[in-house]
Formats: structure tokens, sequence, C-alpha cells
């Protein structure tokens, strides 16, 4: 038995078996084989596509208990995994051109993909990553390794890896994952947050996880207080079990909050609003409790699949958001790809400083015509609801002007091409120092902004949010960003426009009382901080959170505020 410290981004305790992450990449090299090894290579073939047939039904029959929806997924992979075309177009390439196996699957899938990606029919083009994951499944069975994909796990493990991309965590199966625990990343990481979202213990930071660690081995996961024990005897066991009984009580006893209307003591009425990823249907299970959608993390769409979303894609998943939540406002932020967000559709240059570097709407400017097509999807979705647009990465008014040209150049498009397209609101994500600092200005070009505190706090204090060796310079509750908020809130109150929170801050209830004080009267969240900050938002006054605020602002260190805020929530937390 021994114990490790690790960052417990999303609470929870989970005791079990640890299955360890790591993505299989197949190396495929042109290569021909004799006339004499030909039926060896079809054979190959054959034990490579029962292999494949035999995952594709494991995990269709296991989704089918617990999400139906993906497991019509799978059933399409079985199909193209029995497309005859595909099928004679790999024996052909074995028996007539003497290929090796792998090479002969590359090239017959490639010409399909090439064949698939020239058809003007979105439906069918669609089908292209997941020709590519058949692709990859078949590819990997020829090298006799083992199916590794959070999507498909058939029991439940404690999910442990070096770091997990956003599209590994989005694809997973939840209710498989009892806990997940990675080497890197913090509090404000994207794995993070869809953890949280998906309400699954996570362990972040714990340094070394993938060596210490063995498959199979059993481990107690304490994302309370921020400790892994492996191998715990009866005993300890047992004390874990007991202090997650306790902690689900906590979180229940919270949970009932979800339901209220968020009205502070003296009667003023704070939104609470949702962030969401993907727009799925367990997403918007928490729609009922909120006042809109505060964030739409909209790059989700693009990840973990090898085309780009089409136009039409976008619209069908925008318009289904808008009709969830009718005449309560969607922000959907254009996509913030770049920094920890990887896509396996775009080949995008490594760079030194990603947080740093041509990410969110720089990359949207780069790649206008992707840009062009979100911005086109979101204003014909915009006749389905009450749409906002917002800019992620906005560091000057000339970012603004780009970004509002884009706007206007989908809009003549569409009317010239006679498309019916709905009225929307433009705003800006302020997590820029730069235009934070003149939001004053920037507030007289839009109809609204969002805070991202993550952001913020990652560019005030010069911390990367991803590095476990920083983190604790990376200080959410540093005054100086108290500050800088409450500069752009007063900004954009002064100027009648909307200003809301969808950093992490707004569902953190010691926060979220300060930026309440501060003038916010909207606060956007993940699912999981809902209930506490309902919570937190109905035991107190607007006098008594503005006095905070004051106090807040003139403390020396985030420690202090840390401390101060404890202390003065301390009865209705
Ligand atoms: C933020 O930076 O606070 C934010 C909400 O955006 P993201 O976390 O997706 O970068
Ligand atoms: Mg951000």
């Amino acid at each position: 038995m021994e114990k490790f410290q690790g960052n417990p981004v999303s609470n929870g305790i989970a005791v079990g078996e640890v299955y360890k992450y790591v993505p299989y990449q197949a190396v495929v090299e042109e290569a021909t084989v004799g006339a004499e090894e030909v039926k060896a290579e079809i054979a190959k073939f054959d034990a490579a596509k029962a292999g494949a047939q035999k995952e594709l039904e494991a995990i269709r029959a296991n989704l089918e208990k617990n999400d139906p929806e993906k497991a019509k997924i799978f059933s399409a992979h079985l199909e193209i995994l029995n497309d005859p075309a595909l099928d004679d177009g790999v024996r052909e390439k074995i028996e007539d051109d003497n290929f090796a196996v792998k090479w002969a699957i590359e090239k017959t899938f490639t010409k399909f993909i090439k064949m698939l990606s020239r058809v003007k029919d979105d439906l069918i083009r669609e089908r292209i990553p997941d020709m590519q994951d058949v692709k990859g499944r078949l590819l990997r069975n020829c090298d006799g390794v083992a199916e590794v994909n959070l999507a498909a796990l058939t029991k439940p493990v404690i999910v442990v890896a070096h770091d997990l991309f956003p599209s590994d965590t989005a694809s997973l199966n939840r209710a498989m994952v009892k806990a997940i625990v990675t080497e890197v990343g913090g509090a404000t990481s994207h794995t993070a947050i869809i953890a949280r979202s998906y309400e699954i213990p996570a362990l972040l930071g714990v340094t070394g996880a993938m060596d210490i660690l063995k498959d199979d081995q059993v481990v107690a996961v304490d994302a309370v207080d921020g400790e892994l024990v492996t191998d715990p005897d009866a005993e300890t066991v047992a004390f874990y079990e007991e202090k997650a009984r306790k902690n689900a009580i906590h979180v229940a006893e919270t949970k009932k909050y979800l339901g209220v209307t968020p009205v502070t003591k003296d009667g003023v009425r704070i939104e609470v609003e949702l962030n969401i990823a993907s727009g799925s249907v367990q997403e918007l299970e928490n729609a009922k409790y909120t006042d809109g959608v505060g964030l739409f993390r909209s790059e989700f769409l693009y990840m973990g699949r090898t085309e780009l979303p089409t136009e039409e894609e976008q619209v069908t998943i925008y318009k289904k958001v808008l009709t969830e939540y009718g005449d309560r406002p969607v922000i959907l932020r254009t996509m913030d790809i770049g920094g920890d967000k990887k896509l396996d559709c775009m080949e995008l240059p490594v760079e030194e400083n990603p947080f740093l570097g041509n990410r969110a709407v720089r990359l949207s400017f780069t790649y206008p015509e992707i840009f062009k097509t979100q911005l086109r999807a979101a204003l014909r979705a915009a006749v389905a609801g009450n749409l906002w647009v917002m800019f992620p990465m906005i560091g000057s008014m000339d970012d603004i002007r780009k970004a509002k040209g884009y706007v206007e150049e989908c809009r003549q498009e569409l009317a010239a091409e006679g498309v019916p397209y709905g009225e929307i609101k433009i705003g800006i994500m302020v997590e820029i120092p730069s235009i934070a600092m003149i939001a004053d200005i920037a507030a007289k070009e839009v109809d609204f902004c969002s805070i991202g505190t993550n952001d913020l706090t990652q560019y005030s204090t010069a911390v990367d949010r991803m590095n476990p060796a920083v983190s604790k310079y990376y200080q959410t509750y540093h005054p100086a960003l108290f500050r800088l908020i409450g500069h752009v809130v007063k900004s954009f109150n002064e100027a009648g426009k909307e200003v809301s929170v969808c950093g992490e801050m707004g569902g953190d209830k010691l926060a979220a009382a300060v930026l309440m004080g501060l003038g916010m009267r909207r606060l956007s969240m993940g699912a999981s901080g809902l209930a506490q900050t309902k919570k937190m938002i109905t035991h107190v006054t607007i006098p008594q959170v503005e006095e905070m605020a004051r106090t807040v602002v003139n403390l020396p260190t985030a420690g202090d505020v840390e401390a101060y805020l404890k202390e003065a929530l301390a009865d209705v937390l």
C-alpha cells in the first residue's frame, strides 16, 4: 500500500481496477509480398476482419444498454467493415498487385475516402470519419494489438493516462469510467472540465502514474482530498467506501438546490446558465434548471473525427440546442482550437507555446473558409431560437472588427443565395488582459461579453494552465484578477451591455459570490457547479457580497482571499 498526491479536479471517491490508456497508432509502409505469400496475407485480412467484427459487435451490444444513440455509430461501422466494394478492393490489391495486407487496406480505404470527399451530398461525406475509424481498427487488428478506446470499455475501471485529449474525454463511455487519473493537467484543463461535467472523480497531475501503476491493479482514488492509494487493504477500502458514502450524501444535499430559482435573500435575480460542449442529450439534461447556455464550446464538434463538420451538420446541432432552449439565450462560442485542443481533421503546425500561439479566433482568421462555414451555420440556425455568437481569444479591437467583418460577409452571401437566416447578438470572450483593460472601449463595439476566467488567470498570472509544475502559481483567487474583472463588469454595465462569466470561477461558490459583489448578474458554469452556486445565491444579500468584493480587491494574496471567503461564507457552504 502506497500513497500518492494529485490535484483533485472533479469531486468524488472511487475504488477500482486500473486501466492504462495508451492510444495505438499503426505504422503502415508501402510493401509487397512474394506470390507464395498471397494466401497468407488473405488469411491475415480475414483474421483482422473477424477481430474487428467481434470488437464492434461487443461495443454495440454494450452501448445499446446505456447509450442507444452511440450504438448506431457502431452499426454503421459494421456496415462499412462488411461493405462488398471495400472487401473486394482489399482482396484484389493482395491477389492481383501482391500488396501486403496493411498496405492493401491503407490504399483501398484511402481510395474510397478520396472518392467520398468529392461527393456533394453531405450525408455521404459524413461517412468519411467512420471509414477512417474502421480502417484504423483493421490495421490494429493486423498488428494483433488489443483495442484501446475509452468509448469501448466493457467493465468499470479507473482510467489512468499520461494525459487525455479533449477528444478522448468527449467520447468516453462515462458509465464505465469510475475515475480518471492523469500525470499532467490542472483544474482548468479541458480534461478536468469534461470530467466535472460527467461527474466522474478526477485526480490530475499524479506524477509518474503510468510507471507506478499496472493494469488491473486495485487503487483507491480520493478526488476530494487529492490522494491515490495503491493496493488498499480491507480496512482502507472500508474507509474509502464510508468516505464516498458521506461525500455522496453531501453532494445529494446540495443537489436539492438544482431546481430552485436563483434569487438572493434581498430579491435580486441572478441568471444561472450552463456550459456545454457537444449539445448531446446527456448534456441537455440540466437545461430545465438553467436560464440559457452561457458557453457552447463548439470546438468539441470538430474533435475526434477526421473530417471537418459540414455546414449542414452544424446547422442541425445548433438548431437542436436552440430549440431545446426556446427564448432563453444560447451563447455559441466559435471554434477555440489550439492550446491543448488539437484536431485529427486538420494538420496544424506544432508550436513552441501553443497557448500563446495561433489559437481560437486567430486560427479562424488563418482558415477563413472553416470560420465562414461555422458562421453561416450559426446564422442559418439562428431562426430556431435566441442565438448569441461569441469570439474566443479576442486581444484587440482589430480582432473584434475583423470577426464582425466575416459575420457580415456571411450574412450578405446568404442573402444573395436566398437562404433564410436569423438575427444574432455578437459578443466576445474577455480572457486576455489586453482586452479586459480596454473593456470600456470594447463594450461600444459588441452586444455582450463573457469573461473566460480560466484563460484570464493563465494570461494574467503567466502560468500555463496545463503544467502541474507551476500549478501553485495559477491563482484564481489572486486579488489582481478580481480588480481586472471588476473593471470589465463595470464597463459593460455602464455601457448597458450584457456581461457574464463562463470560466470555472462562475461555478465556484466562493469566487461567484465576489463576482456578484462586483456587479455580475449572469453566471455560467458546468453542470456540477449549478446546485452549489444556486445554494450560495439564495443564502446571500447583495450588500453582503458587495462588502466581500470591496474587501477582496484590497487583500494582498490569493491565500488571504481564499481564507477570508471561506470564513465569510462559512454558514452557506
Ligand atoms: C476560459 O478560458 O475561461 C473559458 C471559458 O474558455 P476555455 O476554458 O474553453 O478556454
Ligand atoms: Mg478560454
